[in-house]
């Protein structure tokens, strides 16, 4: 029997309207969903579908998270006292072995310094909302990650991009990166290693980073979800750990060097040597955690011994997979017409400079893109996504098989759109 013969009514026979969304949610955009959604496209049904565009490590199964994580789980599961409600900045038992994973013999961190969070993007969801007000402006890298544009644009914030430098693999314009501060600035996000380029920055860049900082008395969030992802020729620096006088908030999780982004473990490292953060935006973030009551209390339990219990040679074979198939791609990729790989130094990416100019029908990344999935079923990303033109950016975590066979197709699909050489 259908109920809804006519328009349901109020009683004084007025229609009802669709509900509206706030203007919050409205201003709650994913760059990579605008751009890549809006162009229609199907993958060639001729042709299996490889994806170099999900940026979840475990996809293909050829990446998992370390036994011991399993088993920490299996383990916590199974206590009575893992299944109710914990301080909704974390339990003190998971804080303590965030703090002791990061610590470092000149430098102790104290587990009151640690915030837990359901995965990175929470934590750079609050820092960024205890940092700045509506109006106010924070500082993006460009290219860089799209999460931090759409927490921005939700939170009416205003957002000025500083510039990164691909023949200087992809360091910061610090030139540039000033001339965008003034008195509405409140901070600068800064993530190294970096997604989408795979950038890691030495010792002196970061420090050139933190004394313009110093200067303009910015605190930084620091995205270091890919702490220690960086390949052997490459060191790692915390920001925080070079940093006298600037307060940072470093965001990390298990997402990327767990292989877990399920589990939506992150955190927040509070480092503030001055106490400039003590009495204002540490208890601002306190409050801001017990919106969501952080992050699920089976994880929490675990993580002490996961931490502790994860061995090296887990770390070192993820990172072997990831330089193996960075240098395969490189390889492959290097010869092919219009592309221009750049090798990264860490995380999970790789960006590729495509030049339309050597083609006779391509125009542009996002075109790329398109034709590439259209012939051949590769999905990759446009880098527009991301901020910068004809760039593309794979992923690094594919199982050898498929980049083998992705490599193949990319190189037969720029041969066939190459301009003949006359
Ligand atoms: C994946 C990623 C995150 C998000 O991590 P989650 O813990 O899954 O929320 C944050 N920052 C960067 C740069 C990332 O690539």
């Amino acid at each position: 029997m259908n109920t809804m013969e006519k328009p349901m009514t109020n009683g004084i026979e007025k229609a009802w309207l669709p509900i509206q969304a706030s203007r919050s949610a409205r201003n709650t955009i994913n760059p990579i969903r605008r751009i890549v959604d809006r162009m229609k496209i199907n993958p060639n049904p001729a042709k299996e579908m490889i994806s170099l565009s999900i940026g979840d490590p475990t996809h293909y199964g050829n990446m998992l998270p370390p036994l011991e994580a399993l088993e920490g789980i299996l383990q916590s599961v199974q206590l009575p006292t893992s299944h109710g409600y914990v301080p909704s900045f974390g339990t003190l038992d998971a804080r303590k072995a965030v703090a002791q994973l990061w610590s470092r013999s000149n430098y102790t961190l104290k587990p009151e310094n640690i915030i837990l969070t359901s995965g990175c993007s929470h934590a750079l969801e609050i820092c960024i909302k205890c940092l700045a007000d509506p109006g106010d402006n924070i500082l993006l890298p460009r290219p860089g990650f799209s999460l931090y544009i759409t927490l921005c644009e939700s939170l009416d914030i205003e957002i000025r991009f500083y510039d990164l430098i691909p023949e200087e693999n992809w360091q910061i314009n610090l030139t540039h990166l000033e001339s965008l501060i003034d008195d509405r600035t409140r901070t600068i996000i800064i993530n190294n290693p970096s997604n989408p380029c795979g950038a890691v920055y030495s010792e002196e860049h970061l420090r050139n980073i933190i004394h313009i900082c110093e200067r303009h008395h910015l605190p930084i969030i620091a995205d270091e979800i890919y702490a220690d992802m960086v390949f052997s020729n490459q060191q790692f620096h915390f920001l925080a750990m070079l940093s006298e006088n600037v307060p940072i908030l470093s965001c990390g999780g298990m997402a990327k060097r767990f292989i877990c982004p399920g589990w939506r473990i992150g955190w927040i490292v509070i480092h503030d040597r001055h106490n400039l953060f003590k009495d204002t935006v540490q208890p601002g973030l306190l409050d801001l955690s017990s919106l969501i009551l952080g992050p699920n209390s089976v994880t929490q339990a675990a993580l002490p011994y996961i931490l502790s219990e994860t061995p090296d040679s887990y770390f070192m074979d993820i990172l072997n997979q990831l330089r193996t198939n960075a240098e395969y791609f490189y390889n492959s990729l290097v010869n092919a017409p219009g592309l221009q790989p750049t090798m990264p130094q860490g995380a999970m990416y790789m960006l590729i400079r495509m030049n339309p100019s050597d083609y006779n029908d391509i125009e542009n990344d996002k075109e790329f893109f398109t034709k590439l999935l259209c012939e051949e079923s590769i999905s990759c990303l446009p880098a527009s996504v991301f901020g910068i033109d004809n760039f593309i950016r794979i992923v690094l975590t594919t199982p050898t098989e498929k980049a083998e066979e992705a490599c193949h197709r990319i190189l037969e699909f720029c041969r066939r759109h190459a301009k003949s050489i006359t």
